[in-house]
């Protein structure tokens, strides 16, 4: 996977005020004052005091106010192997580029495993068979066959792009389980830009857009990659 061009990924929408809308959830919890008042009140202007509560509701696992924050990824250059490991996280919302309504030209954009990458004779024969597929893909659409029948001999290489959608537990969910080393390379790639894009806007949020292991402090996984202890 040319790393320049592999999964590119963009922040293109987050709440103005995250930090005060989820301090202002977790307090509406345990206050008598009403949520607007605590939303204008001084210690909604103090970041370290709202990241105390945060941080306390949070680990308790109070998971329902994170879900407040709805973030969106303008996603390019993904396989579609990595974009079908992505659609499996059921509290996602996605728009994707349709292989029925956007009709191949020429040689579909491809991407290549790292592994495949690394053997230039295999490499070599894999570029060949992408070629031979496209040759395909146009004898079929030429013949009259529609794009959303001459799609089904596009392999999963094929790159893809997407917009796609979540809340903030699920973002912290899908960061848990997809930056594991446990889960292939080039979905963990992709998890890392979704969270580093995030954290780049709020620094605060990087203690929880971490592999699992380092939210618990342990492995669950039967192979695991030693970074921490096997759960007993
Ligand atoms: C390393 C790795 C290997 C994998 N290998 C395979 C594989 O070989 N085959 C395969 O099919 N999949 C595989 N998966 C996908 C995996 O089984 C999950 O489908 C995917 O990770 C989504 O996780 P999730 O269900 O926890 O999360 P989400 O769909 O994002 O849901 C988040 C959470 O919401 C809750 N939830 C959502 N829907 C329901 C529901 N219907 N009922 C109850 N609770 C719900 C659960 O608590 C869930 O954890 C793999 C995933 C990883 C990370």
């Amino acid at each position: 996977m040319s790393k320049d061009k592999f999964a590119q990924v963009r922040l293109i929408s987050k709440p103005e005020n995250m930090l005060k809308t989820i301090y202002t959830a977790c307090r509406t919890c345990y206050s008598a004052d009403s949520p607007l008042n605590i939303y204008d009140c001084d210690s909604a202007q103090d970041e370290e005091k709202m990241l105390k509560l945060i941080n306390k509701v949070v680990s308790s696992g109070h998971y329902s106010t994170i879900e407040h924050i709805q973030v969106s990824f303008a996603i390019s250059n993904i396989s579609r192997a990595c974009s079908h490991q992505l659609v499996r996280h059921r509290h996602m919302s996605f728009s994707q580029k349709s292989q029925r309504y956007v009709k191949e030209k020429g040689q579909f954009e491809y991407l290549t495993p790292d592994t495949i990458e690394n053997n230039p004779e295999l490499k070599q024969k894999f570029d060949e068979f992408m070629g031979k597929i496209s040759e395909f893909y146009l004898e079929l659409t030429e013949n009259g066959i529609p794009a959303e029948d001459a799609r089904a001999v596009l392999p999963n290489a094929a790159s893809t792009s997407m917009v796609a959608s979540l809340n903030l537990r699920e973002l912290i969910h899908l960061a848990n389980l997809r930056l594991c080393t446990r889960a292939q390379k080039e979905i963990r790639i992709l998890v890392k830009r979704m969270c580093d894009a995030l954290v780049e806007e709020e620094p605060w949020l990087k203690a929880y857009l971490v592999p699992k292991c380092e939210r618990w402090g342990f492995c669950d996984e039967d192979k695991s990659c030693g970074r921490m202890p096997v759960r007993g």
